[in-house]
């Protein structure tokens, strides 16, 4: 057997890799040409696989590395060599690529055999075993019993500390003058300059800046990642993780998704890292228990929503969004500041933190009204971090409430969020205190508008009984003001006036 290393399984420790010693890598180009790319997740995974080659080769494996077009023009030539050879991959997460993969093996004399996914840290049995039939689930139970099950963070039946969760600690706002601990870089070794150059030359339409590129692109790189994150970040990482800062781009984020869904770190290790520096007295238990849920938590669980919901959860647009994406997110030029920093963020290092992703970048659109495949595929080409499996939950689920399979309500907010998480509003031109009139901030319109429009999907869905008192006590004068400037923000969007 040959094990067919994809690109997003970059680890030396899978399971497929301790019984075979040869090896297939297909370096596949056209797909970055399906969307504009940023340069950075292009050069990123080109220049991981290469490095995992020589990596492996080191170890004595003999790899056959194949750079083409497509998986098809790799296979036609490498079964040109090895013909009827069988290969074994591990399950790609992303929805119906298993099977694309062995029809393409089939079609050239071979065969492909996928294996079980050792990349994460609880299996699709797990989860089934647990969700059962149901066909709409809650992170929070799903974290509770996955914490059980691991044993990370318990103390015999209940959790480390007595709470399961921390998250009255872990919204706090960072004084005035404190300044984050530098991210760590990882310059470019000449491989990666070479792949730079060549996405360069090869992608000209890609979105967003080629450098600085600060990526890990090894294993060992990503463990250094992992360690500067534990020793220097972590202890932050908790009370200031709900923050956003003019300015600060990473803030105390561990900057760890990119590698983990490469595969060059295994979340286990990230999460028994923190776990250690926790029980060592290194980093207070609202941080660690943050960070685990974080990778225990969430990251499982939009891995297997999306494994049960799909292809229904690409498409899912249930309060039928349908504007286009305003100018702003391909140009990054608009007066809103917290937007306009987001945007640049994404368009400079392929990277935003999750509050400026939820709370800036789709809470925006989805108040807007924006299609949530449109935003899903801007998210798909504009980060370091994106695959179809992590991406699509996040975008169109959560971020969009194009669904609620996984909320039950839409994170859905006015400009007062914005302003009580970020140091942002006092050098915005848009007034938040303002909900309609000149200046008046965009968010809060739309915000508005977005509940009274939606009134008849969301007032039933009892979380948000609160929010739909405020929207009784409002006249009809109100409501025409604030129809007027949601119209008026969509205009400006449109013309990229914002
Ligand atoms: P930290 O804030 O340090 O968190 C630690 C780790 O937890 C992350 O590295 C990641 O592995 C994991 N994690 C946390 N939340 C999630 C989540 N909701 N889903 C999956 N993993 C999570 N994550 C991606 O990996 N790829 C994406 O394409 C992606 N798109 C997103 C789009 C939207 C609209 C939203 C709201 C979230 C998205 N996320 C995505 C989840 C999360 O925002 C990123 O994983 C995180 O911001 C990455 O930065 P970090 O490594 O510094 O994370």
């Amino acid at each position: 057997m040959t094990v067919w290393v994809l690109g997003d399984q970059l680890d030396p420790s899978a399971a497929p890799l301790q019984s075979d010693d040869r090896v297939l890598m297909i370096e596949a180009h056209a797909f970055g040409d399906r969307l504009p790319y940023h340069p950075q997740k292009l050069a990123l995974v080109f220049s991981a696989m290469r490095h995992f080659r020589d990596d492996l080769r080191e170890r004595g494996y003999e790899v056959t590395y194949v750079e083409a077009e497509t998986f098809g023009e790799g296979l036609d030539r490498y079964f040109d060599a090895a013909p009827g050879d069988d290969l074994v991959a591990m399950d790609p997460p992303s929805h119906g690529a298993g099977e694309r993969l062995r029809e393409l093996v089939a079609a050239r004399g071979g065969s492909l055999t996928l294996v079980e996914n050792d990349l994460f840290l609880t299996t699709p049995a797990d989860f089934d075993d647990w969700a059962g039939d149901a066909d709409a689930y809650r992170q929070e139970h799903w974290y509770r019993h996955a914490r059980r099950e691991t044993g990370v963070l318990m103390d015999g039946d209940g959790p480390v500390g007595g709470e399961w969760n921390y998250d009255d600690r872990n919204r706090e706002t960072p004084p005035e003058g404190w300044t984050p601990p530098e991210a760590p870089r990882f310059e470019p070794d000449e491989t990666t300059r070479e792949v730079i150059g060549f996405v360069r030359e090869r992608y000209p339409d890609a979105w967003g800046s080629p450098e600085p590129f600060v990526w890990p692109v090894t294993r060992e790189e990503a463990k250094q990642a992992l360690s500067h994150f534990v020793e220097v970040r972590l202890p932050e990482f908790g009370p200031y993780q709900d923050a956003m800062v003019d300015g600060e781009w990473a803030l105390c984020h561990s900057l760890l998704s990119a590698a983990i869904n490469l595969g060059l770190l295994h979340p286990r290790e990230a999460v028994e890292a923190v776990e250690e520096a926790y029980e060592a007295g290194d980093a207070p238990l609202n941080s660690a228990e943050g960070f685990v849920r974080q990778v225990l938590g969430w990251r499982e669980f939009v891995r297997h929503v999306y494994r049960r919901s799909m292809p229904e959860l690409a498409a899912a647009n249930q309060l039928d969004q349908t504007e286009s994406l305003p100018e702003a997110y391909w140009t990054g030029e608009t007066d809103m500041r917290c937007l306009s920093e987001a945007v640049g963020h994404v368009r400079d290092r392929g990277y935003a933190h999750h509050i400026e992703r939820l709370m800036v970048l789709s809470n925006f659109a989805l108040v807007y009204g924006v299609d949530p495949a449109e935003l899903d595929r801007w998210f798909h080409l504009g980060f370091v971090d994106a695959y179809h499996w992590v991406t699509t939950p996040n975008v169109v689920a959560m971020g969009s409430f194009g669904t609620d399979v996984l909320s039950s309500k839409p994170y859905a907010s006015s400009g007062n969020y914005v302003n009580e998480m970020s140091d942002y509003c006092s050098s915005c031109p848009y007034a938040v205190s303002k909900t309609t009139g000149e200046n008046a901030c965009p968010f809060n319109a739309l915000y508005w508008d977005f509940l009274k429009e939606n009134e008849e999907r969301l007032r039933g869905t009892g979380r948000m009984g609160l929010m739909y008192s405020h929207v009784d006590r409002k006249d009809d004068d109100e409501w025409d003001a604030i129809r007027a400037r949601a119209d008026e923000i969509r205009r400006m969007g449109r013309a990229g006036t914002l």
